[in-house]
């Protein structure tokens, strides 16, 4: 087994900061987790304790973080303004949302089989492609919105984008989730999971800061999979495997060098849309430790915040002085260097509309990353012509030896990526394995 991973570390979307100082890990990427069997299995097999993030003692807001647990768990108040001037935002009270949400259950669970892929029905309903706005308008749901939007970071135009990429994402599960409490590691350093897999899987075996060069997965003399990878310190490798699963964002362009088979560019080529998605730790904000900033907007439908802008600003409680922020858009052409300009400059507009001190520093980046694109996009129309059926037939390609997975085969949430890999994509590689063997 061969990973071939273009960063210097595994992990993807898992990032971790660690306070020099003290010693004290924040996660700023991947962090809670849904309690399916699939998401304990893994980190039992690595040994790390998880959790239950609505079983233990959160500090009550304005109180100093309780010490023994993770930053995620730190309580803050509350804050809903709109970014681009300071103006507080009031949300109100909207007394329908615990009944929405319950028949919002309902609904989706007469879909179970999003939660798995997109192995859809023929014809896919109707409700599944319009728009998401529409649908919640068309069930009397819309007072999810606030809370549906809060834990749809990278969904971009979250009410604009087909129902199904927005119910896939903030699914069945997490509906349970609220009630029944999420998961997370105990010792708030999430990425230890992925250094842990690594030693597993043996360093030898993992090409860091390698990508593939050329692909050749037909006629091949051994009868193998040959791809031609660039690697950092060793040059250009050769691998020669009998089966492969390609994870990354399957853009064209990201995809450069694969003799991609028509099916395949005839699916990647229908991209038309992804967002971007950056999150980042920045220290000297110069505003309330004891407050978390949300992004709202006065006038705009649901007084959902205007993007590209930040999702949130939040103080991370276990470390002083550092804060988490989140930041959005809804395409992917934002420069990194120009993503934290807009986020320096919004914590300023907060600042000045909270009368913070003058002589407070600049804000400054301790860790920042992009994780664009994400969520890649195709029309409805291309949905209506059976985009995810032929997405979903490339499993198995190539004589058996080829297999997809990664947000673009499910959705962007690793919890139920590990669910969908564990259940439908290691089984069907399997099966194919016996087959030859027989
Ligand atoms: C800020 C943030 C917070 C999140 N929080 C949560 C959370 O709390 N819980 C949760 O369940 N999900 C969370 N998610 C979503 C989750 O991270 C993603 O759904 C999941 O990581 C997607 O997995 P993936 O394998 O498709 O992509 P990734 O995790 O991005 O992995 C893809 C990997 O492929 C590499 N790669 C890309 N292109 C190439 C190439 N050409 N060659 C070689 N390597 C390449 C990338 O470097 C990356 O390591 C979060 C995502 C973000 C961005």
């Amino acid at each position: 087994m061969a990973i071939i991973e273009r960063n210097g570390r595994l992990g993807g979307h898992c990032e971790t900061w660690t306070d020099p100082s003290s010693g004290v890990p924040v996660d700023y990427g991947v962090v809670i987790h849904q309690p399916l069997q699939a998401v304990y299995d893994f980190f039992k097999k690595f040994h790390i304790p998880l959790l239950n993030m609505s079983s233990v003692s959160w500090n009550v807001p304005r109180d100093p973080a309780n010490a023994s647990l993770p930053a995620v768990c730190y309580s803050s108040i509350r804050k809903d303004v709109d970014f681009r001037d300071g103006s507080n935002v009031d949300r109100g009270v909207n007394l329908e949302v615990d009944d929405a949400f319950s028949r919002l259950g309902s609904i989706l669970s007469n879909y179970p089989y999003l939660l798995q892929g997109y192995d859809l029905p023929d014809p896919i309903p109707e409700d599944l492609i319009i728009p998401f706005g529409a649908f919640l308008e068309k069930h009397n749901l819309t007072a999810v919105i606030p809370t549906y939007y809060q834990f749809s970071q990278g969904m971009g135009n979250l009410l604009d984008i087909p129902t199904i990429y927005a119910v896939k994402y903030f699914n069945l599960g997490d509906l349970q989730a609220l009630t029944q409490g999420y998961l997370t590691v105990a010792d708030g350093d999430t990425s230890k999971l992925y250094r842990k897999a690594g030693d597993y899987v043996g360093r030898p075996n993992i090409f860091t800061q390698s990508t593939i060069v050329s692909t050749r997965r037909q006629n091949t003399t051994s009868g193998n999979l040959e791809l031609l990878i660039s690697t950092k310190g060793e040059g250009l490798r050769l691998l020669s495997c009998k089966q492969a699963l390609l994870t990354i964002p399957p853009t064209l362009m990201n995809l450069g060098g694969w003799d991609l088979s028509a099916e395949e560019y005839a699916v990647f080529s229908q991209y038309v849309n992804a967002n971007g998605y950056w999150t980042g730790l920045v220290t000297d904000v110069g505003l309330s430790s004891t407050t978390t900033y949300w992004n709202a907007a006065a006038t705009t439908p649901f007084q959902i915040p205007v993007l590209p802008g930040m999702y949130v600003l939040t103080p991370v409680g276990v470390v002083d002085n550092v804060w988490e922020v989140k930041f959005g858009s809804n395409t992917v052409d934002l420069s990194d260097d120009l993503v934290q300009d807009y986020i320096q400059a919004q914590i300023r507009t907060l600042r000045n509309a909270n009368n913070a001190t003058s002589s407070a520093k600049e804000p400054s980046f301790l860790a920042f990353s992009s994780h664009t694109p994400f969520q890649l996009q195709v029309t409805p129309e291309a949905i209506w012509d059976g985009f995810f059926r032929n997405l979903t037939s490339l499993q198995g390609g190539f004589g058996g030896r080829m297999f997809y997975s990664g947000a673009a085969f499910h959705t962007p949430y690793s919890a139920l990526l590990w669910r969908f890999n564990q259940e439908v994509v290691l089984p069907l590689m399997m099966q194919q394995t016996e087959r030859r063997w027989m």
